[in-house]
């Protein structure tokens, strides 16, 4: 009895201690299956990112327009390409220039094109692309006067090269270090040089040439942001399709940070057509997915400023800069 009394009480305290480990094991196995759903359902935490300032963006399109229309061939180009130069080599590692001369298919029109990209932490393996056009249209051919008369282009043009440099001092001198993520900023010439009877062909042709001449050997970037017209007052980003096309994944990820940053008005999710524009071509030429941040109006049309001689700094609103410049900065900070 004895004996068995102490098998049995023996038995429950190995029930009890068995019970006890499978409660544990069930708290545990409960809590360890709650906590990362929990996780795949909520957005992963902001992390911290340095803060874009819109002041700098907006002198910095300023200063751009200082040497008049960037036109190909002009004073301009040079004095601007110079500044690109100067001014992102404040911030990043290495500043590579191409410097070459472009011809049109149909036309055969040539232009001077001087290209430069801005390598920020170059050993790093994940890259990001960041890219804008900086020249200006030599034509308001959709004004209604000075037809044939280049225009200053603060919108289409200088706004994504200024987003750029300011975004590159904030990373470089914004107090919050960018470890493990590479950003090549590349600024192509001789995109808004074409015309529709030319052919989409007629257009980006700094990023034709880049594509086939890449800055460095097999260079390669997990995925690009393109910046074209992110200043104007009023601008309205929606879902271009040659974006969705290549890079969904990329778009959607870009908009969703910038909608939690609370950027809604401009980041809107609506579907857009597609847009000639250089992320086409770094698409379909290097296979690093490439997205297009681009005004498109609810009409699927650019802004009534675009393409004339309106496209000047009237029409720069520095909100606008910042939900670009602060949206991108996350969505690097956050790889
Ligand atoms: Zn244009």
């Amino acid at each position: 009895m004895k004996y068995t009394f102490m098998v049995y009480f023996c038995k429950m305290q190995r029930i009890s201690f068995f019970i006890f480990i499978a409660i544990g094991f069930i708290c545990c196995f409960t809590s360890c299956e709650n906590e990362p759903s929990n996780d795949i359902n909520a957005p992963a935490a902001f992390k911290k990112a340095p803060t874009f300032n819109e002041d700098n963006a907006f002198a910095l399109i300023e200063k751009q327009l200082s040497f008049g229309p960037r036109v190909p061939g002009t004073n301009a180009q040079e004095q601007c390409a110079q500044f690109i130069i100067d001014e992102i080599g404040k911030s990043v590692d290495t500043v590579f220039v191409q410097r070459t001369t472009v011809t049109q298919p149909i036309s055969n029109n040539t232009y001077k094109c001087i290209n430069i990209v801005g390598s920020y932490n170059p050993n790093a393996l994940y890259r990001v692309l960041i890219l804008a056009h900086w020249d200006s249209r030599p034509w308001a051919d959709k004004d209604d006067e000075r037809q044939d008369e280049a225009i200053l282009a603060a919108d289409d043009g200088a706004s994504g090269v200024a987003v750029m440099l300011e975004m590159a001092n904030a990373i470089k001198n914004g107090g919050v270090e960018l470890k493990d993520v590479g950003v090549d900023f590349l600024f192509v010439d001789v995109e808004d040089a074409g015309k529709t009877e030319w052919t989409a062909l007629s257009y980006s042709l700094g990023t034709q040439h880049w594509v086939k001449h890449l800055h460095m050997p097999n260079y390669k970037a997990n995925y690009g942001i393109c910046l074209d017209m992110v200043g104007a007052v009023g601008a309205r980003f929606p879902l271009e399709a040659i974006s969705q096309q290549y890079a969904g994944d990329v778009q959607r990820k870009v908009w969703d940070i910038a909608n939690r940053l609370g950027y809604s008005n401009y980041f809107v999710y609506d579907q857009a057509g597609a847009i000639t524009d250089d992320h086409a071509v770094v698409n379909a030429e290097t296979g690093i997915p490439t997205i297009d941040i681009i005004n498109l109006q609810a009409n699927n049309d650019f802004g009534s400023y675009h393409h004339t001689h309106d496209d000047d700094i009237d029409i720069i609103n520095k909100n606008t800069l910042k939900a670009v410049g602060q949206s991108v900065l996350q969505v690097l900070y956050q790889e």
